[in-house]
């Protein structure tokens, strides 16, 4: 055995061997377009007036929980607020996975912090792909799901767009009773809303919904999501989440940005960013140097380049996009609606691209 220093000796062997989730924020890039991290180009200011920072706050702000129980349709004791929906990846993981034993069910190319969680809790992943979830039958998505605890379905899908009918969802969550919990991340349904899985929960008690304020709802600065789901799932989370989560700030903040008015100023916000989005994407398919063009729902868009220089030259003069791999090709990028000087940037780029060819 290789001698180990200082604090490698201490650390249990998944920590040591753990790859830190690479966020859009955690490398340091210079630029003066943003669009690698799905956030909204609206910002808004909230005038606060804030009393009783010497008290702690409410575990579960009643205001806010209540605010988004209506929004959802859903009853008051089926919401938990949480630090961004990434919190209830991680709440749901602990709750439920027993470490060094139970695996989670992920169809991949996914949002990457769902492995990043199970390896950091010593919780292995059942890599599936996303051609069984979207092609498969629920008979063989049940079948490769195996004995795994959580089953991620990622709605719409974050790098892809893609889209799991609710009827499909329903046959995996059926097949799954008692056996396996089915979590759908709707991190970005507000731009779909109609592909909820909520109105499921009335017939299943393992399925879970997270949700999130960071994408549509233009708040990613304030750390706030949900878990939607019956009480029996929840009641385990709830012994499992700290007890203070919540900061009186951010309660405050996020009762505002649930008041009737800002959820009808997020639908048109929505609606601005929709059709944006389907202005970028013709360009993109207009444009020669992309090879492909990945329709899907959601505040981005996904494609592949003929060339990753051609990426390159776009982050090296300042217009920040999201580079990754997929199916093992480094020509990938997925690109957030921004507003319309920030989509501006973006032909400008494909213009140039489309003159070189
Ligand atoms: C952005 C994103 C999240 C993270 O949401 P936070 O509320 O900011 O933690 C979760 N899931 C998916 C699929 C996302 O794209």
């Amino acid at each position: 055995m290789t001698k180990q220093t200082f604090p490698n000796n201490l650390l249990p062997d998944n920590i040591n061997a753990l790859a830190a989730y690479s966020s859009a924020k955690s490398q340091k890039l210079s630029g003066s377009t943003w669009l690698n991290a799905n956030e909204s180009p609206y910002s808004k200011t909230y005038e606060l007036s804030l009393s009783d920072l010497n008290r702690y706050p409410d575990p579960q702000p009643e205001e806010v929980v209540d605010a988004y129980a209506k929004y959802v349709q859903l009853d008051k004791q089926q919401v938990l607020m949480t630090r961004g929906a990434d919190e209830g990846i991680e709440l749901l993981v602990r709750t439920y996975c027993k470490s060094g034993e139970d695996s989670i069910a992920l169809f991949l190319p996914t949002y990457g912090m769902y492995k990043v969680t199970a390896d950091s809790h010593n919780v292995a992943i059942n890599p599936l792909t996303q051609e069984l979830l979207l092609e498969g039958s629920s008979e063989q998505i049940v079948a490769a799901v195996g004995n795994s605890k959580l089953v991620f379905i990622c709605n719409p899908n974050n790098p892809t767009g893609s889209v799991t009918e609710l009827s499909k969802i329903s046959a995996i969550a059926k097949a799954l009773e008692n056996k396996a919990i089915v979590v759908v991340d709707e991190a970005y349904i507000e731009f779909c809303p109609e592909q909820t899985a909520s109105s499921l929960l009335q017939d299943f008690e393992n399925i879970v919904v997270l949700r999130t304020l960071s994408k549509a709802f233009a708040l990613a600065g304030l750390r706030t999501g949900f878990m939607l789901a019956n009480t029996a799932l929840l009641a385990p989370v709830r012994k499992v989440i700290a007890p203070y989560p919540v900061s009186r700030v951010v309660a405050k903040i996020a009762q505002l940005a649930l008041q009737d008015d800002a959820i009808a100023q997020m639908r048109r916000q929505v609606s601005i960013l929709n059709l944006a989005k389907s202005t970028l994407s013709q360009w993109l398919k207009d444009c020669p140097a992309v090879s492909k063009v990945l329709d899907g729902q959601g505040n981005f868009v996904t494609v592949q380049l003929v060339s990753k220089a051609d990426i390159d030259k776009a982050m090296q003069s300042g217009l920040i996009m999201r580079p990754f791999n997929l199916y093992e090709q480094n020509n990938w990028l997925r690109i957030s609606i921004g507003n319309e000087q920030e989509l501006e940037q973006v032909k400008i780029w494909l213009d140039a691209l489309s003159a070189q060819q």
